[in-house]
């Protein structure tokens, strides 16, 4: 990286977007994640267009200042959190839908369009966006495309990736790269597309993105199962993965998420049971497909009710979507984001039990429960760390277990700051060096989220 002889605040006087503002820094330092940096960032730069986003990488790449990309900053994984020296680069401002094509089933959107605004728009067609993270009323398509967020409807059509076509990218030089295309096939050339999503804001900051929609289900059907204890919900929840039957969304949550949803909302889901799983079936035959659900869960469950109604419906799946908020509430929390193949789930919440009992801390899961996804989620007192003691030793052994699993780090969430001294862990140095390779080829003079992913 060339030397900086100015400071970040000098250079982007330049910039018509830029402020430096200390409550717009102070607000763009940090992301959901708990981790708050030292000193705040030197300048935010509010985007409205993609010049603006051009320029500010511009500027940033000659005098070799670091930027941070940044959607709504909901991650959780630190990637969006920003600290002194750095500029923050912020999309949120750009959130129009362009184009919706009802007959090809595309949308063409700016990065900062909110996640629930997509799906909004989608349904006025009788279409959807499959990709729907808990945290869809706040999070932006940008930040979706830089974690490859996913989400409950993931369960059946796939996570972020599977949903976006083709993307126009600022690269840290300022020049604009589209990647992909606009038709549902296409294999010409290697698949930068892919390579960009899930690429943490490290290979260049996504200025407009071309999503694939699906046609609204005719038809779903719910399920509420109540266990015992946890262990027995992710012994059901694999036992339906092993029916083969494809539920649309499979989300287990366990005691400690129910105390607290039903502390926040006034729900009374704990009364019912140790572990709950919510089921969703679509389609022509969703009632179906939730007999063979419920079915699958029976032995397991101490008590299976099918939603009468779309009200009841709705109502099971906020209370799913309410999880991490209500957590938020008991202290500070910091959210794992481990995968392990579906029919070791048990396996993996006995494994969390086990890392509570040893570290000492107080660790509740909720879980993608199809993709064998977990978020046990570490809660420590308001003046507790969550980067150092006991609950990063939790975090670092929540790793070895998922690995011990046949499983891996993170399954949506990224590795953002947080979870990177565990990645080469996993990748293997030919992997890791290969992957260097990639972003030094994209960003020679690496200034695009430094300390971030790989
Ligand atoms: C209550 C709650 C529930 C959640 N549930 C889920 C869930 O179910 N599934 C899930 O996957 N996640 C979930 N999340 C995490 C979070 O919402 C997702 O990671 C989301 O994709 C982040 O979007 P954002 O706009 O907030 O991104 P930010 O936090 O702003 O940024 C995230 C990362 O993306 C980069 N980035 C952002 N925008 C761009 C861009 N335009 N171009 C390049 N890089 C960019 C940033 O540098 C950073 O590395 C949840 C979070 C909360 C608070």
């Amino acid at each position: 990286m060339p030397d900086a002889p100015f400071s970040p605040a000098a250079v982007f006087a330049a910039h018509p977007r830029a402020t430096t503002d200390p409550a717009a820094r102070a607000a763009a330092a940090t992301d959901r994640s708990g981790y708050e940096p030292p000193h705040p960032p030197d300048v935010v730069v509010r985007c409205e267009t993609a010049d603006d986003v051009a320029l500010a990488l511009r500027l940033a790449h000659e005098h070799g200042i670091a930027v941070v990309p940044r959607g709504t900053g909901t991650g959780l994984a630190g990637g969006s959190s920003a600290q002194a020296g750095q500029v923050v680069v912020d999309v949120s401002g750009m959130d129009r839908i362009l184009a919706i094509d009802p007959v090809e089933m595309t949308a063409v959107v700016e990065p900062g369009v909110l996640n629930a605004t997509v799906n909004a728009a989608a349904a006025e067609h009788g279409l959807f966006y499959a990709p729907d993270p808990a945290s869809t009323s706040i999070c932006s398509i940008g930040g979706n495309i830089a974690t490859n967020a996913g989400g409950m409807w993931c369960a059946k059509y796939g996570v972020t990736r599977e949903s976006v076509l083709g993307l126009a990218v600022v690269l840290a030089d300022g020049r604009l790269l589209r990647t992909g295309r606009a038709t549902i096939k296409g294999v010409t050339g290697y698949d930068l597309n892919a390579l960009i999503i899930g690429s943490e804001g490290t290979l260049g900051i996504v200025v407009e993105a071309t999503l694939r929609l699906r046609p609204r289900p005719v038809r779903t059907e719910t399920l509420a199962a109540y266990f015992d204890d946890v262990e027995t919900a992710g012994r059901a929840a694999s036992a339906i993965t092993a029916a083969r039957i494809q539920p649309s969304i499979l989300e287990l949550m366990d005691a400690g998420t129910l105390d607290a949803v039903d502390r926040a909302t006034g729900t009374r889901h704990r009364e019912l049971g140790g572990a709950f799983l919510l089921a969703q079936t679509d389609g022509f035959g969703a009632h179906l497909e939730l007999d063979a659900v419920e079915a699958a869960v029976a032995p397991f469950a101490t008590l299976v009710r099918r939603a009468a109604d779309a009200a009841e419906a709705a109502a099971l799946v906020a209370a799913r979507r309410d999880a991490i908020p209500s957590l938020e509430r008991l202290g500070r929390v910091s959210i794992g984001d481990i995968a392990v193949p579906r029919n070791r789930l048990a396996e993996a919440f006995a494994g969390l039990e086990d890392i509570a009992a040893r570290t000492g801390v107080r660790i509740v899961s909720v879980a993608h429960a199809a993709d064998g996804n977990l978020h046990p989620m570490i809660v420590v007192g308001w003046d507790e760390s969550i980067t150092e003691g006991p609950a990063k030793a939790a975090l670092g052994e929540m790793f070895h277990l998922a690995r011990r699993l046949g499983g891996t780090l993170t399954g949506e969430h990224g590795v953002g700051l947080l979870k990177r001294e565990w990645v080469g862990e996993e990748l293997g140095e030919l992997s890791l060096s290969l992957q260097r390779a990639i972003r030094s080829a994209f960003d020679p003079a690496g200034i695009l989220n430094p300390g971030k992913a790989i």
